[in-house]
């Protein structure tokens, strides 16, 4: 019977070190081979050059890299770049590259699909097949950040997780990329430069204040009522905002970060004086900003971009109440890279 080999990704530099003494080698040939596998993103035991011809074929009749393929990859009229992301098991993810006059930024996905229903976002329609490892998640980053050095001749600046799933339904994992993004024997980014986006799993914001985490939070908001908030983010019911704002204050408390607000608005739905007076009303609860995201209807067209009008009225509410509110374009339209658009059409 054929022996599965293990995936050397899921090894551990000192596993790796332990590997090579065991086989009769020195113990630096597994930070050799780590560092093929993280810094260098090495797709092949064949890739890893400064490694004899004994030693390539050893790790090969042991181990199998199990690395993303990026199937297709699409580029928008305004630069954004677009990759469908291949996993080993054949299942698909999509990544965005998002570029500007000052910086590159790369939305990851961290589950294939999602469970959660939010109604305006395409993923939603995809039910959610499994959560990805660490390495997936890293070779998402690891790959943008080569189209980045490619197209842009820059390096990948920030890092959102705001592609498909909800990042804290896949807490553990994410946790472990981020540890390898910033770690100097990965791409050595630096965690102030990353953002974690959700859509506010009350529990789970109060785990990362406890452990202490360094990068950026962002809650999808999109309306601070809860009958309005549940009507489009069912997911509300279960955690209504009252359990949100608690975990919020808790996270100030223990970081003192402040907290970025995503929220889009939608005519008739979240357009009215009244949702911007409870927006107002939320944001005095802990430090906070607010983006205010131009939406990307979805093929069914229930949910449209507000007027300018209404869009105005939010703006220079916030701004009277003293609220930093910035007006996010999204980009990548023309190849369903916007937010909320990620469905796997390709
Ligand atoms: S907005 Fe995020 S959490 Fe909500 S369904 Fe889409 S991917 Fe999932």
């Amino acid at each position: 019977m054929e022996v599965k080999k293990k995936d050397i990704r899921a090894l551990s530099k000192e596993e790796l070190r332990d590997f090579f003494v065991t086989n009769g080698d020195k113990a630096f040939r597994g930070n050799q081979v780590y560092e093929w596998l993280w810094t260098k993103s090495a797709h092949s035991f064949d890739d890893m050059t400064s490694l004899s011809k004994d030693t390539r074929q050893m790790l090969d009749q042991n181990f199998v890299i199990n690395h993303i393929k990026v199937d297709t990859m699409q580029r928008s009229k305004d630069g954004t770049v677009k990759n469908a992301v291949r996993l080993h098991d054949g299942l698909v993810v999509e990544s965005v590259l998002i570029p500007t006059k000052t910086r590159t930024t790369a939305c990851v996905s961290s589950q294939v699909g999602c469970s959660l229903d939010c109604r305006f976002c395409a993923t939603s329609r995809l039910k959610r097949m499994r959560n990805l490892n660490p390495d997936e998640i890293y070779d998402q980053v690891a790959a943008i950040n080569k189209e980045s050095l490619l197209y842009h001749n820059r390096k990948l600046s920030n890092i959102v997780f705001m592609g498909m799933g909800e990042p804290l339904m896949n807490y553990n994992n994410v946790i472990k990329s981020i540890e390898k993004i910033t770690s100097p024997e990965g791409l050595g980014m630096s965690p102030k430069r990353i953002t974690v986006s959700t859509s506010g799993v009350p529990k789970i914001i109060k785990k990362m204040a406890d452990d202490d985490v360094k990068f950026n939070l962002a809650v999808s908001l999109h309306s601070a009522i809860d009958a309005v908030r549940t009507s489009i983010m069912p997911f509300n019911a279960t955690f209504p905002l009252k359990d949100l704002k608690e975990s919020l204050e808790y996270w100030y408390e223990k970081t003192q970060r402040m907290i970025t607000y995503e929220y889009v608005v939608w005519g008739g739905i979240n357009d009215k004086k009244e949702d911007i007076n409870a927006l107002i009303q939320f944001c005095k609860y802990v430090p906070c900003k607010v983006n205010l995201i131009e939406y990307n209807p979805i093929d069914d067209g229930e949910f449209q971009q507000a007027s300018p009008e209404a869009i105005n009225n939010y703006i220079s509410n916030l701004e009277m109440h003293d609220i930093v509110v910035n007006v996010r374009r999204s980009r990548g339209k023309d190849i369903d890279a916007a937010c909320g658009q990620l469905a796997n059409k390709s």
